[in-house]
């Protein structure tokens, strides 16, 4: 029973966060999180556990940070419930993806339950069909080729513009 022993050393967050720095609190999962253009998912960048799961310190404890999401933008987290991903992205800290379960419900859902969010969806969110050539299933879920193409490229062009207004400035001094 390994699963239940990981639960058990789940930690009371309320001990941790309170009034007095919850706003720091939800600045830094601001900080320390990118926005996944295709599955809406805010990505954990900062530390993660067993490489899936995003931590923070919180005073003097690590916490999981998609737990302290779940907490400081939708409340308590009942005992005996685990935050589960509804995207299936365990590093995602998005509070829309995030669900309260019992531990039993969780236990049922499979990584690639057909209940999932993606799944259910024929197109992408910017309405490209999802057919065999324009998807990409990975360990998160499908992604619209289309888009990743689209957002890499353009990412791109803004590091060059970056780089050529810093080239500019450089060279006015
Ligand atoms: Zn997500
Ligand atoms: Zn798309």
């Amino acid at each position: 029973m390994g699963k239940s022993s990981f639960y058990t050393r789940i930690i009371n967050i309320s001990d941790y966060i309170d009034s007095s720095n919850i706003e720091s609190v939800k600045t830094r999962l601001f900080d320390k999180s990118m926005p996944e253009p295709n599955t809406g998912c805010f990505i954990w960048i900062g530390c993660l556990f067993n490489g899936d799961y995003g931590r923070m310190w919180v005073r003097d404890k690590q916490i999981m940070a998609h737990r302290i999401s779940y907490f400081v933008h939708k409340g308590e987290i009942p005992e005996d419930f685990v935050i589960d991903h509804i995207c299936n992205n365990p590093s995602c800290i998005n509070p829309q993806h995030l669900e309260a379960k019992t531990q039993k419900d969780n236990g049922y859902r499979s990584k690639h339950s057909p209940t999932t969010i993606n799944a259910q969806k024929t197109h992408c969110k910017n309405g490209h069909e999802f057919t065999e050539e324009n998807t990409n299933s990975t360990i998160y879920g499908r992604r619209c080729i289309t888009c990743v193409k689209k957002y890499k490229s353009e990412w791109y062009l803004k590091k060059i513009a970056t780089k050529e207004r810093l080239k500019k400035l450089n060279h006015k001094k």
